[in-house]
């Protein structure tokens, strides 16, 4: 593989940047594989890389209907952070924002990863309590969270100047998520589609899944394409928000609804705010990008869709809330709203785990499954190469539902 460096930068640009290798290949699609990945998502994709990588197994095709990286990977807001509520969670959480720390070099491709702290503007007791509490078992495991007062919060975020003592819902203090970071999603989904290429795994765009094949004693043979029948003992379905589209053609019904989750980007504006703003009493939160525009996420929509743009009340109570504490944002101009369908589970969880239809793997119910990539991928690959859950991953296995040993996890940004 081509090494990215200063060296090949300056001879590249030498010869008018017209000798750099292709960064992954197109091969012909095989009849059969040992492995096939439904979806070149940011999921599928560190699965195919890490089994590939730490477990040998490379005769491994990723099979994307559209282009790689754009789906959900492509539409998120980059958020990257641990601060979860579970024992269960913030482990994996916790693994998955070091893997991102490291994944630059890991990678050889700038994620352009800037560890920039999340700061929560807390508006009510309740919330604040629950945060304290998030506090206290997160200390347990590594990841940090402080509490902070309001005239700390201020001093931090110069432009919240809303919320003052006669607000509706006057801001009553903060936390400090200091492990919490963006990047850049281009870079992670061309990353590790990069990687795994190299390591022999064949990226397969334009090449829809259509239905699950099983054989005459119920394990899964493979998957129909829309290039044809493609054959494995082992298929893992990795397609975000699809799930269940497609899990449904093998007879497997999963506890997921689909809903949509939408952002909007604002004219790029002078550096205003270094720190990822979370507003979860009011369900919206921004950071600045590295060109100056103000990324901006707001509540989910809670009826179920697969809708990909974004509906005007979700808009307008987003941008409503955004104002009451940031009066001053009335003057940026919007340049780009879009939306991502994702699937959730019922204790908003997500599902890592084989299936009642041997060799069908899933990794699903990602409602913020951006930041979970690394540590996601690789217990996956683990799952599929030893048929045992990583102990990372263990609690958010489909027998949780079987044993009503749920996960009922409220650490998703905006919830409330
Ligand atoms: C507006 C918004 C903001 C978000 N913000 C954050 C955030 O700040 N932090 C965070 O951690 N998470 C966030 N998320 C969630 C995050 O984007 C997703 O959880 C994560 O990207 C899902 O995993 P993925 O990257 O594998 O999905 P995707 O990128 O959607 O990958 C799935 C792939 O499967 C392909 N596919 C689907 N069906 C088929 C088929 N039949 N055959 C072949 N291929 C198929 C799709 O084309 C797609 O490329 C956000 C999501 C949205 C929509």
């Amino acid at each position: 593989m081509q090494n990215y460096n200063i060296f090949s930068l300056a001879r590249n640009a030498l010869t008018g940047h017209k000798n750099w290798q292709r960064a992954w290949r197109s091969p012909p699609l095989k009849p059969a594989y040992d492995v096939v990945v439904i979806g070149a998502g940011g999921h599928g994709l560190a699965t195919a890389y890490y089994l590939a990588k730490e477990y040998g197994v490379t005769n491994v095709a990723v099979l994307e209907r559209g282009w790689l990286g754009g789906g959900n990977i492509a539409r998120n807001t980059i958020t990257i952070r641990s601060n979860y509520m579970r024992d269960e969670s913030i482990p994996f959480y916790v693994k998955s924002v070091a893997m991102y720390e490291a994944l630059t070099k890991e990678l050889n491709f700038n994620m352009m990863h800037s560890k920039r702290t999340m700061v929560d503007v807390v508006q009510t007791y309740p919330k604040m309590r629950e945060l304290r509490r998030r506090q206290l078992t997160m200390d347990i495991y590594g990841s940090t969270y402080e509490q902070i007062s309001e005239a700390e919060l201020r001093r931090r975020i110069p432009a919240l100047t809303g919320g003052g003592p006669n607000a509706r819902l006057p801001v009553i203090g903060g936390m400090v998520h200091t492990d919490a970071g963006v990047n850049r999603h281009d870079a992670v989904a061309w990353g590790y589609a990069r990687g795994a290429d190299e390591l022999g795994v064949e990226i397969h765009q334009q090449t829809a899944v259509e239905s699950l094949l099983r054989g005459a004693d119920g394990a899964i043979e493979g998957v129909q394409t829309s290039r044809g029948v493609v054959r494995a003992k082992k298929v893992a379905v990795a397609v975000s928000g699809h799930t269940t589209t497609l899990t449904e053609t093998a007879g497997l019904k999963l506890p997921l609804r689909t809903m949509n989750l939408t952002a909007f980007v604002s004219e790029p504006v002078k550096p205003l705010v270094d720190v990822i703003v979370n507003c979860p009493d009011s369900g919206f939160y921004f950071s600045q990008s590295d060109k100056g525009e103000m990324v901006i996420g707001g509540a989910p929509d809670m009826g179920q869709s697969f809708r990909r743009d974004i509906k005007q009340h979700v808009f307008e109570d987003t941008v409503t809330a955004m104002l009451s504490l940031f009066p001053s944002f009335k003057k940026l101009k919007l340049m780009r709203q879009w939306g991502g369908h994702l699937d959730i589970a019922h204790d908003a969880s997500p599902i890592m785990s084989k299936t009642d239809v041997e060799g069908l793997f899933v990794t699903a119910g990602w409602w913020g499954g951006y930041k979970a990539i690394p540590a996601g991928g690789l217990t996956l690959a683990h799952l599929i190469t030893t048929g045992q859950p990583h102990k990372l991953m263990a609690p958010f296995t489909l027998d949780r539902f079987r044993h009503l040993d749920f996960v009922m996890e409220a650490g998703t940004t905006t919830a409330r």
